[in-house]
């Protein structure tokens, strides 16, 4: 067949198989964020183009290269939303949840849209788990926020990976990192890469992620952010850090670790799994002190990660984690003639009304194509309704795993029929 249409350029349908670990991953991440009083949001997918440019940065990869942006037909400028923080800031304020008790924990599991070249585990729609704590600025809420993903991973079944830990310092301590970076970078800049040199001038911090091998030799010997922090930020880092090791979350400090947003103040973190390829990242996050201030508020210390639910759910199939397949029928109908197929359709309708999972041929198949169907959808039982059954009032019920058979009373078949299978229990 010619499809007339086809998806839009590095997005998924998801579907089949797929929805169902789609949905054991959110039922983990709601049942997770239950455990720590985190609240869920949901954010309009687009909006002023703006609060992006400001709240992300306007150097940053998202903002000068990877923004779905529009007008809508008043002339608005809006953008799809590329990441989950800003605009939680941005409802954080709007929606006056600084009177609530802080921190104020939320979390969203949205699509985010980013016009980027599209590779496994690299999308132009994808989807993340997010936190946010609002108003707290304890060197504990960056280890709970830590210890969230690091659960979610736990919860979900994902093995090998890695916490990656960096801190970058607060606004003080990061201009004069940058300055000290800028430094290093000017004596070698002949030596990078053309990307490294244009992040030279625009923001020399992204120059430490550059994944280009002779880029990464040269910066390795750059003095690390973690080496000039402020009295202050020492201790956060190091309490983070202890508080980090009394839950037993191993880490490691990587100072390579800058993400690549402007928000980022003291600690970012990332998890990485050793069985993912060039996109190891899981996810990662961060504190963002002076974001709420960005956006109009008062300081407002704030940390949070985004996680990558196609990224996660990548890793559990290729580590071969137990995940759920589409249910089974308790019982097929294989109805023949016309009135074993209204009362097939009646006892199939019954039985669903009391929370039994019973199948009803709506393709009218032959009786024949209809036991070939509970087979190929694993059903418990066959119910069958030919004229035999018809004629002396029973309708014959298959074991479809023993292959043994009952007959049970046609008159009443759907309540019959619960009571044969709590028997069946007992
Ligand atoms: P970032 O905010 O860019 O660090 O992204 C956080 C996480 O979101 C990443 O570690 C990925 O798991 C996921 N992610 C980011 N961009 C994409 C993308 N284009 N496609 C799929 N997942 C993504």
């Amino acid at each position: 067949m010619k499809l007339k249409y086809t998806k839009p350029f590095g997005t998924n349908d998801i579907c089949g198989a797929d929805v169902f670990a789609w949905q054991y991953v959110e039922n983990k991440i709601r049942e997770l964020c239950a455990d720590f009083g985190i609240t869920e949001i949901r954010t309009p997918m687009f909006e002023d183009t703006e609060l992006f440019v400001r709240g992300v940065g306007e150097t940053s990869d998202i903002v000068t290269k990877e923004m779905f942006s529009f007008t809508d037909p008043g002339g608005r400028n809006y953008t799809l939303r590329p990441e989950g923080t800003v605009n939680a800031a941005r409802a954080y304020l709007e929606n006056g949840l600084f009177n609530a008790p802080q921190p104020y924990k939320l979390f969203y599991i949205a699509p985010n849209f980013r016009a980027e070249r599209p590779q496994k585990g690299r999308y132009r729609q994808f989807h993340q788990f997010g936190v946010e704590y609002f108003g707290a600025e304890s060197p504990y809420a960056d280890a709970e926020v830590i210890f969230i993903f690091h659960e979610i991973l736990r919860r979900v079944g994902v093995k090998n990976t890695a916490l990656k830990i960096n801190s970058l310092g607060g606004a003080a301590c990061r201009q004069k990192y940058n300055e000290i970076l800028k430094g290093f970078i000017g004596e070698n800049l002949e030596r990078l890469c053309p990307t490294c040199r244009e992040r030279f001038e625009k923001n020399p911090l992204r120059v430490l992620d550059c994944k280009n091998e002779q880029c990464k030799n040269i910066i390795k010997n750059a003095t690390a952010a973690v080496d000039c922090l402020g009295t202050e930020c020492a201790a956060h880092f190091s309490a983070v850090k202890s508080a980090l090791d009394s839950l037993g979350v191993s880490y490691e400090v990587d100072p390579a670790i800058v993400r690549g947003l402007d928000y980022y103040t003291r600690t970012v973190f990332e998890f990485h799994s050793t069985d993912l390829g060039a996109q190891s990242a899981l996810g990662g996050g961060g504190r963002y002190d002076g974001l709420i201030e960005e956006c109009g508020g008062s300081p407002t210390g704030s940390v949070g990660f985004g996680v990558g639910i196609e990224r996660l759910l990548i890793v559990l199939n290729e580590q071969g984690a137990p995940l759920p397949r589409p249910q089974n029928p308790s019982v097929c109908f294989a109805y023949s003639g016309e009135d074993a197929k209204i009362l097939a359709f009646s006892f199939a309708n019954t039985l669903r009304k009391n929370g039994v999972y019973a199948e009803f041929d709506c393709c009218e198949r032959s009786m024949k194509a209809q036991f070939k169907l509970s087979d190929k959808l694993n059903a418990d039982f066959t119910a069958i309704i030919g004229g035999d059954e018809i004629a002396n009032g029973y309708v014959t019920v298959k074991n479809m795993k023993s292959g043994g058979q009952e007959r049970l009373p046609l008159n009443g078949f759907a309540e019959n029929f619960q009571k044969y299978l709590h028997k069946l229990v007992d």
